[in-house]
């Protein structure tokens, strides 16, 4: 791949001291060659959405641009989780507590479907813990795939839990500092 494609990242961890992992793993990733960070979210508190746990998350989103093509990257961040202490992914549908999960949410107007890799995200318009950030950062971002943008996805989601069609997900924005 040539050039440098701009990559909308999803953050999350409910283990450890949750806002120090998400700041220094978003400062180790701008650290490394191909990659420039360049905005990261407000963190958001979360319920857990799909799994059972006793600890709420902490999420955000980032933006950055690289010039790694997207299996390089997925590679990259699986290291950069692995050295916060993440043990191999559960496999299969499992989700468990964790110390750090970065997940690709868009790769440039990517569609990937390749075995280990889905972009965009499956679950980018279920989950308030992305749609808010995302729209933080770039609420006029449209989806490759439907062409929605992540603002409309967001008011389609809060629409649903109004509703009653899909649960209803609580999240609060916090601090950095
Ligand atoms: P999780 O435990 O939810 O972080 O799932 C990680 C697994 O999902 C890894 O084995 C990846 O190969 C796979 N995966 C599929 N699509 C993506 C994506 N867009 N971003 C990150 N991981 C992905």
């Amino acid at each position: 791949m040539s050039g440098k494609t701009r990559v909308w990242l999803g953050l999350g961890s409910n283990l450890g001291d949750s806002r120090r992992i998400l700041q220094k793993a978003w400062q180790q990733l701008g650290s490394e060659p191909g990659v420039n960070v360049l905005t990261l979210s407000a963190p958001y508190a979360s319920d857990p959405v799909g799994m059972e746990s006793e600890n709420r998350f902490l999420n955000a989103a980032g933006i950055l641009e690289t010039d790694l093509d997207p299996d390089a990257l997925l590679n990259l961040l699986q290291q950069v989780e692995k050295g916060f202490g993440r043990d191999q992914k559960t496999g299969g549908d499992g989700y468990q507590d964790r110390l750090l999960d970065l997940d690709i949410l868009y790769f440039g107007d990517h569609v990937i479907n390749s075995g280990n890799l889905l972009v965009p995200h499956p679950h980018i318009a279920g989950r308030l813990f992305v749609l808010v950030p995302l729209v933080e950062l770039d609420p006029e971002h449209r989806d490759p795939v439907t062409g929605h943008t992540v603002k409309a996805m967001r008011q389609e989601l809060l629409r649903r839990m109004e509703s009653g069609r899909v649960v209803r997900q609580q999240i609060q924005p916090e601090k950095w500092g």
